[in-house]
């Protein structure tokens, strides 16, 4: 396993489509395993392939350490996610088959470090996928669970949480993401910016 440097606001990467995962080979297995171990190392609830360097559709997700009875941690209250679903899960080629509802709550990114903002998301949604196995599987997630897989999901179609926030409340942190851009912030986990990509 590797800790791999996680791509900046302003990376090309970033802005760019994963492609399908068409097979279980062992390049693809050696990115699950760096890239659970790279959100761990980063303290990440989620982490999307391009945020690593490469596209293909995969996600890794981990809220097992988030208390979800913490008011502290965002500014609402953070919905439960069921019991009975799993905190821990990688998906290959997720595909969004139902949203139902919809909540807000501030968001962070590894990518975009100390920018926090609010965004509207589904409560509840139907993800298809293939586990590590490469089997198909179907999920009905909600709350953070639910959350964090449509924040990922966004990552591997070029899309970032900054973009879904009201345009009022994008203004005050533009000077925050061009600092970014220009590689001045600084993080406890290995990156690239624009200038190393
Ligand atoms: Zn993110």
């Amino acid at each position: 396993m590797a800790v791999l440097p996680i791509y900046l606001y302003g990376t090309k990467v970033l802005k760019a489509k994963a492609r399908p995962v068409k097979e279980l080979n062992n390049n693809v297995i050696k990115l699950i395993y760096d890239m659970v171990e790279t959100m761990h190392v980063a303290n990440g609830m989620g982490l999307a392939a391009n945020q690593v360097g490469s596209l293909q559709r995969v996600v890794a997700i981990d809220i097992s350490e988030v208390d979800e009875t913490d008011r502290k941690e965002s500014k609402q209250q953070l919905k439960m996610t069921s019991p009975d679903l799993p905190r821990k899960v990688v998906l290959i080629n997720p595909e969004v088959l139902d949203r139902e509802g919809s909540w807000k709550m501030e968001e962070g990114c590894l990518s975009i470090p100390e920018v926090r903002g609010e965004v509207e998301r589904a409560e509840k949604i139907l993800v298809r996928f293939r586990d590590p196995n490469f089997e198909v599987k179907e999920l009905a997630a909600d709350g953070l669970l639910a959350r964090v897989m449509l924040h990922e999901i966004d990552h591997l179609d070029g899309i970032l949480f900054t973009e879904l926030m009201d345009p009022a409340e994008r203004t005050p942190i533009k000077s925050d993401l061009r600092k970014i851009k220009e590689g001045d912030v600084e993080t406890s986990y290995p990156v690239i910016n624009t200038k190393e990509e």
